[in-house]
């Protein structure tokens, strides 16, 4: 299980192999990953056969693609039966990858499929860079048409509370940036306000960016749509978002997602505008996808483009967020509704 070692003790695998060949193995899984033990030409043949059926720590299960092959659903499975599932999207300048961080979710928040289904269990550093690998394996032997042949940004908004999962998405980042070296900065931790989280990632060298669901201006609404805010209720939120970004520099990110008839009022716009503008943050506002047991809805368009006017007009900087992979059960809270959990 080479994703499964730390990259630093690779040696442990190939007992008797000289230095160099540890480093070759080393550079195939991490710099130049591959999809198949086969590819790495310059290992002999007796180790890449001894690879073959190792290689992943899980195996495919599923793959999904839409948008004119713009968008990839992968649900990978684990030896255990652990789902775990990722989201390519190319875009013209730059590709990016959605990540899961554990099997399902222990947060169950009301409008989001993956909470509905429950937590399997936290997902391991290994399992998680090997998604990272596998998608750039895939992009590499697999070009999208318009898009780069490198995976360029890494969220963390797959299925998973990453906060929650804390030691096993510490490793996983440190193995993204200082192994396969992505920039920090091109990597996004996405969390429904795990605050003692939020302070650790804040003592960690890299400055990763910060997304912060917040889908609510005030703790009574909020705690209907994410039952964590009793533990973590805003103001303690709000505050360790204003100590992270004070620590790494980082502007904020606050994620929104738009349910008719529950956070799409003009007060809320005004509300998130707020605090938006004394966080400094960027709001990203994403048109609620639509999950089997949730009883939240879509806005209508002209509503949508109404609240982001409304949050626009308090002088915050907003976003309407593009939604891929509806079609595929791959759009943000969707993840699990279809791999039959
Ligand atoms: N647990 C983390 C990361 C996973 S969710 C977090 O909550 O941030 C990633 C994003 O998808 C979050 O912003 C979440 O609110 C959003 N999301 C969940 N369900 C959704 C749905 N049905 N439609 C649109 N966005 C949704």
């Amino acid at each position: 299980m080479p994703y499964a070692t730390d990259p630093d003790a690779l040696g442990a695998l190939l007992p008797g192999e000289p230095r160099y060949r540890i480093d070759q193995l080393r550079e195939w899984l991490y710099l130049h990953p591959v999809l198949d033990a086969e590819q790495m030409t310059n290992l002999p043949l007796s180790l890449r056969r001894d690879l073959a059926d190792r290689l992943w720590p899980f195996r495919v299960e599923a793959e999904r693609t839409t948008d004119d092959g713009a968008t990839i659903k992968w649900l990978f499975r684990a030896g255990d039966g652990a789902a775990i599932e990722a989201v390519l999207m190319g875009y013209p300048h730059r590709t990016t990858l959605c990540i899961s961080s554990q099997a399902g979710c222990a947060m169950a928040c009301t409008f989001c499929a993956t909470g509905q289904f429950g937590f399997d269990r936290h997902l391991t550093a290994g399992e998680i860079v090997a998604q990272v690998a596998y998608a750039a394996a895939h992009l590499r032997a697999n070009p999208m048409p318009r898009s780069p042949a490198r995976v360029g940004n890494v969220v963390f908004m797959g299925m998973g509370e990453p906060l929650a999962n804390y030691p096993n998405v510490r490793e996983a980042i440190r193995r993204i940036v200082e192994v396969m070296g992505l920039s920090a900065r091109s990597i996004t931790v996405s969390t429904v306000g795990v605050t003692p989280g939020i302070d650790r990632l804040a003592t960690e060298p890299w400055p990763v960016t910060l997304a912060l669901s917040l889908h609510a201006a005030d703790d009574h609404l909020r705690e209907t749509l994410v039952p964590l805010n009793h533990r973590y209720p805003l103001d303690h939120i709000l505050a360790a978002a204003a100590r992270f970004r004070a620590e790494k520099g980082r502007r904020v990110t606050l994620e929104w997602t738009l349910m008719s008839e529950v956070n799409d009022t003009p007060d809320q716009a005004r509300a998130l505008g707020a605090i938006a503008r004394e966080l400094r943050a960027h709001v990203n506002v994403i048109p609620m996808n639509p999950t089997p047991l949730a009883p939240q809805k879509r806005p209508p368009k002209a509503r949508i483009d109404q609240f982001v006017d409304e949050v626009r007009r308090t002088g915050a900087t907003v976003t309407l967020r593009d939604t891929r992979g509806i079609e595929i059960d791959a759009a943000c809270g969707q993840l699990r509704v279809s791999s039959g959990g």
